[in-house]
């Protein structure tokens, strides 16, 4: 009468929901129905207020504060139009998850009735008490409230509910001296200076008066679907979000038989229903396809601006997630819910442009002859090298770690793949100026009735976690629980540093009499040579790469506690201080922050372990035993020679697993360290490997105790019953 049983019986059992699709409805009448949009803003508010909210949003003018009251009206008529009650601050704190603070829109008035209220400066700022956030240390000498300040550029929308609707403000997070508590706000500061610094090269290429430039974000996002019950029948998936015990199954992912397969019809069905709420909220999905794993699956909604689409990101998870439920599914995005299968990872897509000129990452058919281009992606290759400590740390967590370097995803060490065309425009670089691009290849197919098709100048290289992919950077080493803010406020910072960097070069050269094509091809040509090291175009699964990596100096810091000092070394921290994303305290709250996380996502694994070694695994273990002698017993008692092979064979792993639990408890009890740094190296020291030697034991067991004994879903019933 297990809980795995119960599973089994109800997954049987299950009827979907019926579709909540209409055929009569198109995806392009529900884009957006939900969101305080231009097209709203536009018909609804008054022309001097809507132009003025168009300058912050388009052109980063400081919001006007008198125009606060028409928008909050507005938006509140809005909102109660499409039934929403209440209005929500959304905010995004260190935990990485997004906080929410609700607020009625009615108050009462003296009569004894209530009137919809919502004043501008309700709207701008909001007060959550935030003594409950992670804060690494900066609230300490403050208070403990937190504020929320409206984030225009970032649209307000409704959120539906079959209770009642909310209308949802995106916030930044701050304490009482405005130093971040959030993701958003450092977001915000790092895109303002990439931005100041990316004007100032196109100034320098003739562009007099650019438009704003920005930081676009195009976020693929990988996840597992299994069944709610077993989800349910699973105390390590419900708690920690992954598997904490789990032997292999007979069948794993070696046919390749699941990657781009035909979408199962029950996952589709999800999709579909994820895929409508999302429109609704105006986040553009776009791809869906089957993962490599078995119940692994991606979604790539079009890239928008770094901030909206990190907003957006953070929406997809909570949506995908109450939407799974409703399908009787449970929705993980841990990095790796299933060892030995692969994990999950969430590629960041990045590029910068502006309204003007596009993408300014896209190379042309003659890229040798594009300086623009070049300057732009020299400033991402030397941005790349020069920080790639940061940009490690920016994905180091306790759950990346299972994922990154075990040859599912890039490696630990930052390197940057060109592809063969832009490789070999920057080699030509390093000699001096570059005169030719190879073309782009054709792939005669042989077949007469189809047409030659062009391959990709960028072409693919999956082992890169820096990969350039014809118009863009594609980012691939952030785990796929992570928000995205975090990488892309990296990102954009060195990249303002090197743009600064290469502006800086260009306008001295300039000034100096240096005709400017020679200033750039000698900028060109020093960045390739100080940086070229990054560059790595093979196989970075291979075993050959790290010893390679080592001869030019690359890093690699394969655990989060080798990449986290990354965030306070001295240079660090001297530039996100230049650039005003990050100021001292704020660096040192983020490498606190990181480490309590660590610790505490360990701790919590470990306690799991513990408790479900003890109570669930070890006890069905020992009834197994008992089975076992019992029955030499009866043989013995029926002068049957009995045999003791089987009783030996199981009794092994129980001592092992006892021992091994109280090993852990030990570690468990043992670790109440002064600082953060020595939590989390007992975590990493103790607890980990104390968790690895019980969940062998375990994991032995489940391959020799009784099928019906054995109380936990399997992999393979969690992997492959959709
Ligand atoms: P692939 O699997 O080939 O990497 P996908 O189609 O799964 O590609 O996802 C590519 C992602 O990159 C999408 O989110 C897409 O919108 C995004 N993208 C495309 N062009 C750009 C660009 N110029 N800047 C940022 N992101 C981009
Ligand atoms: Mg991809």
């Amino acid at each position: 009468n297990s809980a795995r049983r119960q599973a089994i019986r109800d997954v049987r059992a299950y009827v979907p929901p019926a579709p909540s699709y209409t055929a009569t409805e198109t995806p392009g009448e529900i884009f957006g129905e939900n969101v305080f949009n231009k097209v709203v803003m536009q018909k609804r508010l008054p022309k001097s207020v809507y132009k003025s909210v168009m300058a912050t949003i388009e052109n980063g003018a400081r919001l006007d504060p008198l125009v606060a009251d028409a928008v909050a009206s507005a938006m509140k008529d809005w909102a109660l139009e499409k039934g929403a009650t209440h209005y929500a601050h959304v905010f995004y704190p260190l935990t990485g998850l997004t906080a929410e603070k609700h607020d009625s829109f009615f108050e009462p008035v003296g009569d004894g009735t209530a009137l919809a209220e919502f004043a501008g400066k309700t709207l701008v700022q909001g007060e959550p008490d935030a003594s409950s956030f992670p804060n690494g240390g900066l609230r300490n000498t403050f208070e403990a409230r937190g504020y929320t300040g409206w984030d225009v550029t970032s649209p307000a929308y409704v959120l539906e509910n079959p209770n009642g609707n909310t209308l949802c403000i995106p916030t930044v997070f701050v304490s009482m001296t405005g130093e971040a508590l959030d993701h958003k706000t450092p977001l915000l500061r790092s895109q303002q200076a990439m931005g100041e610094h990316a004007e100032r090269i196109l100034r320098l290429f003739g562009h007099t008066d650019p438009a704003r430039v920005v930081s676009f974000c195009g976020p693929e996002q990988e996840y597992f679907l299994v069944d709610r019950h077993f989800f349910l029948a699973r105390p390590d998936l419900l708690n920690s979000g992954r598997t904490l015990f789990g032997a292999k199954p007979p069948k794993g992912q070696e046919f390749d038989d699941h990657y781009f397969g035909a979408i199962p019809e029950r996952v589709l069905g999800f999709m579909m229903d994820t895929e409508r709420e999302l429109f609704k909220l105006g986040i553009p999905a776009k791809t869906r396809h089957n993962e490599v794993a078995p119940g692994q699956f991606e979604i790539a909604p079009m890239f928008e601006r770094g901030n909206i689409a990190a907003d957006h990101q953070q929406l997809l998870m909570t949506t995908f997630k109450s939407v799974a439920k409703k399908h009787g599914m449970a929705c993980l995005f841990h990095e790796k819910p299933f060892q030995g299968v692969n994990g999950s990872g969430k590629h960041v897509n990045f590029s910068l442009g502006n309204n003007e000129l596009g993408s300014l990452l896209v190379p042309g058919d003659n890229p040798h002859d594009n300086a623009q281009f070049l300057v732009f992606c020299a400033a991402v290759i030397r941005a790349v090298h020069k920080y790639a400590g940061l940009l490690r740390a920016s994905v180091a967590s306790a759950t990346n770690d299972h994922r990154l370097g075990a040859n599912e995803a890039p490696p630990a060490i930052i390197s940057i793949f060109l592809g063969d065309q832009l490789a070999d425009v920057f080699e030509q670089i390093a000699q001096g100026p570059a005169t030719s691009s190879k073309d782009k290849g054709s792939m005669v197919i042989g077949v007469d009735t189809l047409p030659v098709l062009p391959t990709d100048p960028g072409d693919r290289n999956r082992t890169s976690p820096f990969a350039f992919t014809g118009n863009r950077f594609e980012f691939r080493a952030p785990g796929s629980m992570q928000t995205v803010a975090g990488p892309m406020v990296t990102i954009n910072t060195i990249m303002a540093e090197s743009l600064d960097y290469a502006a800086t070069e260009l306008e001295a050269a300039v000034a100096g009499g240096t005709d400017f094509d020679t200033a750039v091809q000698s900028l060109l040509t020093q960045i390739i040579t100080d940086h070229g090291a990054v560059v790595f175009n093979g196989d970075g699964y291979s075993d050959a790469w790290p010893i390679e990596a080592e001869k030019r100096g690359l890093a690699n810091l394969r655990t989060t506690l080798d990449a986290l000092p990354e965030l306070i070394t001295e240079s660090a921290m001297d530039l996100f201080d230049k650039y005003r994303v990050f100021n001292h305290r704020e660096m040192h709250s983020r490498y606190e922050i990181g480490l309590e996380q660590y610790a505490l996502t360990i701790g919590v694994e470990a306690r799991l372990t513990l408790e479900m070694g003890a109570t669930v695994i070890l006890p069905a273990a020992v009834r197994h035993q008992t089975e076992l002698a019992i029955n030499i017993g009866a043989l013995t008692a029926a002068g049957v020679e009995p045999d003791h092979a089987a009783l030996s064979e199981v009794s092994a792993p129980i001592t092992k697993l006892r021992s091994a639990l109280a090993v852990l408890r030990d570690a468990l009890a043992g670790g109440s360290e002064e600082t953060a740094l020595g939590e989390a190296e007992h975590a990493r020291d103790a607890l980990l490997p104390a968790m690895s030697a019980v969940r062998a034991a375990a994991d032995a067991l489940e391959e020799i105790v009784a099928d019906d004994l054995w109380p936990l879903p399997t992999y393979q019933e969690m992997l492959f019953i959709l």
